[in-house]
């Protein structure tokens, strides 16, 4: 099975995904956890690039962003994804192509359709069977990260319209696919959250 964690800045992924990762273990799953973008050795590379030059004089052309985006998409798909899924094992991802469709379509502003079809292609059409959508107002989201003490590594140079086009488009994926997703409100405490994740995963694990 393929679980998918995706959510704006300060969301609180990184911590459902090993959440989830955890309880699988104990039901004895073998789990993969990944992430995009920089899951691998090429991936690492991409990520510098692109998230060094998000923002600023020297900043991408955004579809060139978004090329780079789904070719650590392709690489991640081909040499991790795909091998762990044919092993049997459960991979969970901190994001996947909605970030492309949210982050280069709706924040970057290129035409989400054509978005779609480069991550489709690069992924070989490879869907995962559930999207857990955490779900952030920007400005909470935004002050959750600055209190980490923020990163070059992220979008926090962006205005808050760029964070809500992205926030929006997360929204609309999911209700465009209800059954594919489970929309939680990231500002719910991280206990809860993980419940209502494992309780959607154990269940359809065992359908
Ligand atoms: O999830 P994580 O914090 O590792 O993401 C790193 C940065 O990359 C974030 O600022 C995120 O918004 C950005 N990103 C993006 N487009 C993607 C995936 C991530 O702009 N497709």
């Amino acid at each position: 099975a393929f679980v998918v964690f995706e959510g704006g800045e300060g969301a609180g992924k990184s911590t459902q995904v090993n959440r989830l990762a955890e309880v699988l273990r104990q039901h004895s799953r073998e789990v993969v956890v990944t992430r995009e973008p920089g899951a691998t050795g090429v991936g690492e590379q991409i990520r510098g690039l692109v998230l060094g030059r998000a923002t600023g004089p020297d900043s991408l052309a955004p579809r060139a962003e978004a090329l780079l985006y789904a070719a650590d998409r392709a690489h991640h798909v081909a040499t991790v994804v795909r091998p762990a899924l044919a092993r049997g094992a459960v991979v969970i991802s901190d994001r996947y192509v909605d970030s492309s469709l949210a982050y280069q379509g709706a924040g970057r502003t290129l035409p989400v359709e054509e978005v779609s079809w480069l991550s489709s292609w690069a992924t070989g059409g490879l869907k995962p069977d559930l999207v857990v959508l955490l779900d952030v107002e920007p400005r909470t989201g935004l002050a959750r990260v600055g209190s980490r003490g923020g990163s070059p590594d992220r979008l926090e140079g962006e205005s808050i319209d760029f964070h809500d086009r992205v926030r929006y488009a997360f929204l609309d994926l999911a209700a465009a696919d209800p059954k594919r997703y489970l929309v939680l409100d990231a500002s719910r405490p991280a206990d809860e959250i993980a419940a209502a994740v494992a309780d959607r995963v154990t269940g359809m694990l065992a359908d």
